[in-house]
């Protein structure tokens, strides 16, 4: 390969001999978090008054003279206690000879979670008092030495991760929750797992790492952007959602590889799992196609996969969005347990029931089902009563529990009915055996599909709360959901339309002459990553041609385009084909940790309604300050908000 010198030199500079190593962070949790690197083991202790980490002395180090800095974790009877630093325990011997009597005082006082710097000998402990439990549990330290280096006040609560703490008080507190092995875990492996990914974009794949601005313009479309007042009257910034314009502009501007871990901001209000500001692996290629992209980020993710977990096995399965709403009734399948939703119209072609005849003669009436595996043996009255409750308010829609033995004194009698005729032809089409239940629900397709896909995952949760195992808890389950549709109709008037990705989506080649008769029918080239039924990422190839992107805009979208006429410009001045992805890294590191929110793995999170509770964040600004800015809070009259100003 020719590589201009300047380029060489810099590749030069990066690659370094590759040798294989391992090391657990900390064994005192049960699972361990193993460091794999192509590089050599980390130093923990260089530059640091530490000579060693508290939690990496065993029976190798006897003899050692050490001095570890670490927080008091446990005092027993004054005679030892156990120190704490990120890499686990080790157990301390205070001294009892006279002599000592001042590194006694200090050790026997200071109180739990003070942090102290000991000196002294590693020996090994007396036959009989091995802690196996403990990865240091042959060894312990006899000090010599030992300094307060900051006494630690009454906690709000114990550092210990079996204690229960709301989590308000864990976000009131942070830099203390931080200190638990779980958030030391999550957040060593997240950057572990960044380390990798950057690793196999930058020095294996040649991508660029570039930072993009987080002060921008207010874009049209998409979610809402977070505002920034400038001192320019009636002017203001907006956060991006994304740096989307930006990347795709660096591919114009030549610099074909592109990456970023980049911030994103969106002002979405309280969601579950939302962050007002969150992180994405941001990438964009030039001359690539969708299955390019698709295996880079298989190979990246299988690179930068954690080794105490199962490998990441690729390809990915790929399914079209129109089969994942037909078979799971969402645009992300969880694809890790069956109850796939069935179509047995066909089953009541004939049927003498009121509620399905009409549903079938109706444009896309269908009637589906799922069937729940021992529903029969699981499932309460008051779970199938709260189930139609549900489909009911929210959907509009009947649900018709039906149960294989006819035993069940609670059928209804339209059930019961169905069961006497359509039986076979039930039990042949779902598949269904003795104890099951099916849940049968007749409407337009893409509802009645819609609310089946959400009866599954609901049922799978019952179930597994009731002892069933569905999804086994190891398993990571990848799938690419692929030809969406570029557009669908706008919630606020379903006679206009949206981008169901974003206006820079490109359509699928064989539709492009759809776009100017049936826009509603024409599929998108782009492609969403889906791990056990969560969305992971999405990307899609570009418009690279600025009559199309200018046409999509105007004409289907309605929106201005002055807004845009940087991005159609430069489409105009030799634009590459291009196309990219970004993943959401917080979600990737939650489902890879098996945490049960994104806020606990990242370091300082927004609580639910997007409040920072250990700063007080949002907060008010005195009239004077927002002067410069020339805005003015105007207070709604009766809002809690100006009461309590
Ligand atoms: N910018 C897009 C998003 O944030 C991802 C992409 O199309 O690359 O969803």
């Amino acid at each position: 390969m020719y590589l201009p010198s300047w380029l060489s030199q810099l590749y030069r500079g990066l690659s370094r001999p590759i040798r294989r190593t391992t090391q657990p962070i900390w064994g005192s949790l049960s699972r361990s978090l193993v460091l794999s690197s192509q590089r050599r083991n980390p130093e923990f202790s260089s530059f640091v008054v530490r000579t060693n980490t508290c939690g990496e002395l065993r029976s190798s180090h006897l003899g050692q003279e050490v001095t570890l800095c670490g927080w008091i974790q446990y005092r027993r009877q004054n005679t030892f206690l156990v120190l704490r630093d990120f890499h686990g325990l080790v157990q301390v011997i205070i001294p009892q000879d006279e002599s000592a009597a001042s590194v006694r005082k200090i050790l026997c006082e200071a109180p739990m979670e003070s942090v102290v710097q000991v000196s002294g000998t590693v020996i090994s402990r007396p036959a009989g008092q091995e802690n196996p439990k403990m990865p240091t549990g042959e060894i312990e330290i006899k000090v010599k030495t030992a300094e307060l280096l900051n006494a630690c006040k009454k906690l709000p609560f114990e550092i210990k991760d079996f204690m229960k703490k709301t989590e308000a008080l864990r976000l009131q507190y942070r830099y203390l929750d931080l200190r638990s092995f779980q958030m030391q875990y999550n957040l060593r492996l997240r950057s572990q797992m960044v380390m990798k990914m950057r690793d196999y974009l930058c020095n294996l794949h040649g991508f660029v790492d570039i930072e993009t601005p987080t002060l921008f313009k207010r874009t049209p479309g998409g979610a809402k952007e977070f505002l920034v007042p400038s001192r320019e009257p009636g002017k203001f910034y907006s956060l991006p959602q994304s740096p989307q314009q930006f990347k795709q502009l660096l591919m114009v501007g030549g610099l074909d590889r592109y990456f970023q871990v980049a911030r994103c901001y969106r002002d979405e209000g309280s969601r579950p799992d939302r962050q007002p500001e969150f992180t994405q692996i941001d990438i964009e290629m030039s001359f690539v196609d969708q299955t390019g992209i698709q295996s880079l980020i298989e190979g990246l993710l299988q690179y930068s996969w954690p080794n105490d977990k199962d490998p990441v096995v690729v390809p990915f399965p790929s399914m079209t969005f129109a089969e994942a709403l037909a078979t799971y009734g969402t645009d992300k399948p969880d694809t890790r347990f069956g109850m796939k939703i069935i179509d047995i119209s066909d089953v009541f072609r004939n049927t003498e029931i009121r509620f399905l005849q009409d549903a079938l003669s109706k444009p896309h009436g269908t009637v589906k089902a799922i069937c729940i595996p021992e529903g029969a043996k699981y499932l309460k009255r008051k779970d199938i009563e709260s189930i139609r409750k549900f489909s009911a308010d929210h959907f509009d829609q009947e649900i018709l529990p039906v149960f294989l033995n006819t035993n069940r004194n609670w059928n209804s009698p339209v059930a019961n009915f169905i069961m006497e005729s359509k039986r076979p032809e039930l039990i042949r089409l779902m598949e269904t055996q003795e104890e099951d239940v099916v849940l049968l629900t007749a409407g337009e397709h893409n509802k009645a599909c819609s609310l089946l896909g959400k009866l599954r995952l609901e049922c799978a949760d019952l179930l597994e709360t009731r002892g069933v195992v569905l999804r086994d808890p190891t398993l990571f389950s990848f799938l690419w959901v692929v030809d969406f549709p570029l557009f669908l109709p706008k919630e606020e008037n379903p006679r206009e339309l949206e981008s169901a990705h974003h206006p820079f989506t490109a359509p699928h080649p064989s539709d492009i002459h759809l776009l100017y008769t049936e826009p509603k029918k024409v599929r998108s080239q782009h492609y969403d990553l889906v791990l056990n039924g969560n969305e992971i990422g999405g990307g899609s190839i570009r418009i690279h041609n600025a009559e199309l992107q200018r046409y999509i805009l105007a004409t289907l979208l309605k929106e201005d385009v002055k807004l845009l006429s940087h991005i159609l410009q430069a489409l105009d001045y030799g634009a590459p084909p291009h196309g990219g992805i970004a993943l959401g890294l917080d979600r990737l590191i939650c489902l890879v940790t098996g945490s049960p929110s994104i806020r606990d793995v990242i370091a300082f999170p927004k609580s639910f309604r997007g409040h920072d509770l250990m700063s007080n964040t949002p907060d008010s600004i005195p009239p004077e300050e927002l002067k410069p800015y020339h805005i003015q809070v105007s207070w709604p009259t009766d809002s809690k908000a100006a009461k309590a100003h």
